[in-house]
């Protein structure tokens, strides 16, 4: 089926010839990466043309009435013969947004720790009265899958609302061979769900260590029991560890990851979260595909990273969610020229499935430009984040997959300012164009 997208505003395609992530300078420059006066053609899930609009028009809709757009509307899709047609409503249109960083699926309501913590309870003090992480493994392990699928639904549906097409997700709140496989198994069910974003999955059994469990027998498990279960199952693309001091060790790191790279699996890691635990030096060393959080990494270490080629992975809904007011150096990592990424980090503690929310943080609290933001959270994103469909995504460019966004004005600046609510009338995911308003 083709299906046509017209009446567009501002296209910001974000493709300047290349491919891959986009750095530096290169992130803020409009005149390459937005056009005017284009539309879009679409063959089933796949861009397959942008030129002016009137000459798709003219080619594919010979018989177009301009009259059936004249009323007033925001966006309208039309069935005509053996082609459909969105019209955007002169409304700007950006990529499908990719969350590359969340902890989608878990079960268990921790909102009472805030007051614990505004009262100065430590984070320890709160896991010894029964919360934190390990209050949360215990209610998952204990929801059967229907419940954590639907719950998982429920969040998806949110996260696409608010624009995205595509996400990565970690298992981690499981802790046991059995509960960690059923994980991975509901994302991957979440994943081939029409009409929802794409998941591609990452296995995190070294999230935490589960109560009474030593420390070494729980990694000698990860190693010798989780990781082959996985691999077996064959879901996960990747596996993730949570490197910083007091968790996994530098050591307990590499043993983990080098497990895991030698079944084959893509590996990306949490670091420096809280202080500099030489996380960076590891990861370029290592050469993940990305390290995230980054907070508290040293300018040598993200030079490493810079010449590992290794994603910055900001979570800057992570100290915004913890009341620090601590933010990521960003510019610096665009003045060198360094690849970022900002993601959701969405989690019982940080329950954010908005990126135009995160975006918001980025430009209205740390002063980033909007396009170099807008760059991280789509193009920069599908760099560590494949689409199940193994489709390029993350740019609006011929051969790729047909993910989009109707920013709900002219401006397409309007996606990273609105806090709360979607910026979004319309998503167009996969192809099938799904109205927000
Ligand atoms: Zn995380």
């Amino acid at each position: 089926m083709r299906h046509l997208i017209i009446g567009i505003e501002e296209l910001v395609h974000l493709d300047d010839g290349t491919n891959g992530a986009i750095v530096g300078e290169n992130m803020k420059n409009r005149e390459n990466l937005i056009s005017k006066g284009n539309g879009i053609l679409i063959e089933d899930n796949i861009i397959t043309k942008i030129a002016p609009e009137e000459d798709l028009i003219e080619e594919f809709l010979p018989n177009f009435k301009k009259f059936d757009f004249d009323n007033n509307y925001i966006v309208k899709v039309i069935r005509n013969d053996n082609i459909k047609i969105t019209h955007t409503g002169g409304n700007s249109v950006i990529p499908g947004l990719v969350d590359s960083h969340t902890h989608l699926i878990w079960s268990g309501d921790r909102s009472n720790e805030l007051s614990m913590r505004m009262k100065g309870m430590s984070y320890k003090e709160i896991s010894n009265s029964g919360g934190g992480i390990k209050y949360t493994v215990d209610q998952t392990r204990n929801s059967t899958a229907e419940f954590l699928f639907s719950q998982g639904k429920s969040r998806m549906k949110e996260a696409l609302r608010n624009g995205t097409t595509a996400m990565e997700a970690k298992s981690g709140y499981g802790l046991s061979v059995e509960s960690e496989l059923l994980l991975t198994s509901v994302m991957n069910d979440l994943s081939i769900e029409k009409g929802l974003p794409s998941i591609d999955i990452t296995w995190m059994g070294a999230h935490d260590f589960p109560e009474k469990k030593d420390k070494n027998d729980y990694i000698d498990e990860i190693i010798n029991e989780q990781l082959p279960e996985i691999i077996e199952q064959g879901f996960a693309r990747s596996c993730d560890v949570f490197c910083e001091p007091g968790w996994f060790s530098i050591e307990d790191t590499e043993s983990i990851i080098d497990a895991a790279k030698v079944f084959g699996l893509s590996t990306r890691l949490h670091i420096d979260e809280f202080t500099d635990g030489s996380g960076a030096e590891l990861a370029a060393e290592k050469s993940v595909e990305t390290a995230d959080h980054a907070l508290f990494t040293s300018l040598e270490g993200r030079e490493l990273l810079r010449k590992s080629n290794v994603n910055q992975g900001f979570l800057p809904t992570a100290p915004f969610t913890m009341g620090l007011d601590r933010w990521p150096p960003i510019e610096y990592c665009i003045e060198n020229e360094m690849p970022w990424t900002i993601a959701s980090d969405f989690n019982p503690n940080c329950r954010v499935l908005s990126l135009p929310s995160v975006a918001s943080i980025c430009v209205q609290r740390i002063g980033i430009d909007p396009l170099s933001v807008l760059c991280a959270t789509t193009r920069n994103a599908a760099n560590t984040v494949i689409h199940n469909t193994e489709i390029k995504h993350g740019m609006i460019k011929e051969g790729y997959l047909a993910n989009m966004n109707v920013v709900n004005g002219d401006k397409w600046e309007g996606w990273c300012l609105q806090l709360g609510t979607s910026p979004f009338c319309a998503t167009i995911i996969e192809g099938e164009t799904v109205k927000h308003i």
